[in-house]
């Protein structure tokens, strides 16, 4: 049998760790399987890279942070390599160029546009294990790129589509639950998730699993099956909606944290200045989210939006701007909210979802400031302070 496999950075901390990994591994090529490993970087070694850059820039060069970057992984596939070869197996390490992945786009935002996996196949053929770093690739230029956040798991599904075969993401959960179990302990484990809702939950901040590797998933039809490292319990497969015969109204509730809410007052809302205010934000590289306009009419307009509390720097930036082309406007910033969203596609055909979230919030007293829609999920932006609450209470309801 032919297999990606990819280890999460919490997974290959520590050398014991890799070793473990590396026997349990020696098990699969024992057993005849022609396997391909991605890893992420060791622990937190990306965010100790990001530190490291910042103390050098506000905002660093994006070719040079790519290259920095993208050493996390280097360090975990020489290692795992190391570790094979001592548990007897033939084993090789690639970076994302060396496997043939070739990327586009903006740096530390590429997308995979083709892989050439030749030499992989050839590895193969030579009964070799290949360990490809997860999170990087090379774009025509011919300079390391890297795939934003969690981007191994776009490289591993990405390479199991390329090479024909199903992917396991192995992590430090057991599968993927209805809620992340670290915040509410009771949420139930899944066993089946379609590609529509776990790519919905994934966008709304289900960090369990990249969006984008979900999305691949879905295009090249690869079963990806999600459960723990070296764990017993079997885990969670995503995969095509006709093979989930329970359609409930809400199969997930996904938890964002990185949210910043801005309110644009006392201004004429025409779509003059809306889209001054709009085309300010994107040349400043803003990845605005909700919006919502009230008074189009009314010289007191008002406009709410929200985007990444990352972004905070480039918002102030923009903010300052809107302020002189529109002088008139008053603009609040609201942090210590947070995103919660329900995801499930019996929305589509179930009816009364938002009148019961209402009724939760209006139960436990709850205050929303905003609140978005989609075919198949509800979005609200709520005080960061009640999102243990609400999302429990929320979780009790529609059992999940
Ligand atoms: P890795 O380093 O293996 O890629 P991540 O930290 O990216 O691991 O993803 C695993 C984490 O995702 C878990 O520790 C868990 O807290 C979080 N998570 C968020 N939502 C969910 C969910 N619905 N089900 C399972 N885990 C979730
Ligand atoms: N190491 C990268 C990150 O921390 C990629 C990944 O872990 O998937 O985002
Ligand atoms: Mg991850």
């Amino acid at each position: 049998m032919r297999v990606v496999k990819k280890f999460g950075g919490s997974s290959v901390a520590t050398t014991e760790k890799i070793k473990n990994i590396a026997k349990d591994i020696a098990k699969n090529y024992k057993h005849g399987d022609e396997v391909v490993i991605v890893v992420s970087a060791m622990g937190k070694t990306t965010d100790e890279l990001i530190k490291l850059a910042k103390e050098i820039s506000k905002t660093p060069d994006v070719r040079e942070l790519d290259s920095l970057l993208s050493i996390g992984e280097q360090q975990s596939i020489s290692l795992l390599s190391m570790a094979l070869k001592e548990e007897g197996c033939k084993a090789i390490s690639l970076t994302g160029a060396q496997a043939g992945i070739k990327t586009g786009g903006v740096h530390t935002k590429n997308k995979i546009e083709s892989i050439k996996a030749d030499r992989i196949e050839n590895h193969l053929q030579n009964g070799e294990i290949v360990i490809v770093a997860g999170f990087q690739g090379v774009n025509e230029n011919g300079d390391i790129t890297t795939l934003g956040r969690g981007g191994s798991d776009t490289s591993a599904v990405a390479l199991a589509a390329a090479l024909k075969c199903e992917c396991e993401i192995y992590t430090d959960v057991t599968g993927i639950y209805g809620v992340d179990p670290r915040v509410y302990v009771n949420a139930k484990k899944l066993d089946k998730i379609s590609y529509e809702e776990m790519m919905e939950m994934a966008n709304l901040g289900a960090g369990v699993m990249e969006t984008r590797a979900v999305e691949i998933g879905k295009k090249y039809g690869v079963r990806i099956y999600v459960g723990q490292t070296l764990g017993v319990e079997t885990g969670t497969y995503i995969c095509d909606n006709s093979e989930i015969i329970e359609k409930k109204a809400v199969t997930g509730i996904s938890i964002n944290k990185n949210v910043i809410m801005v309110n644009l007052e006392n201004f004429s809302a025409i779509p003059k200045n809306v889209a001054t205010i709009f085309n300010n934000l994107a040349e400043h590289s803003i990845n605005v989210d909700m919006i919502s306009q009230n008074e189009v009419e009314n010289v007191k307009g008002s406009i709410g939006f929200t985007c990444p509390l990352t972004d905070e720097h480039f918002l102030n930036n923009s903010l300052k701007d809107i302020k002189k082309h529109i002088p008139e406007i008053e603009l609040t910033k609201r942090t210590g909210v947070i995103k919660i969203s329900l995801v499930g596609i019996g929305m589509i055909s179930n009816f009364g979802v938002a009148a019961k979230v209402f009724e939760v919030l209006s139960d436990i007293d709850a205050q929303f400031y905003q609140c978005t829609t989609s075919e198949i999920s509800i979005s609200l932006i709520i005080k960061e302070s009640d999102a243990v609450k609400v999302v429990e209470r929320l979780a009790q309801v529609f059992s999940i």
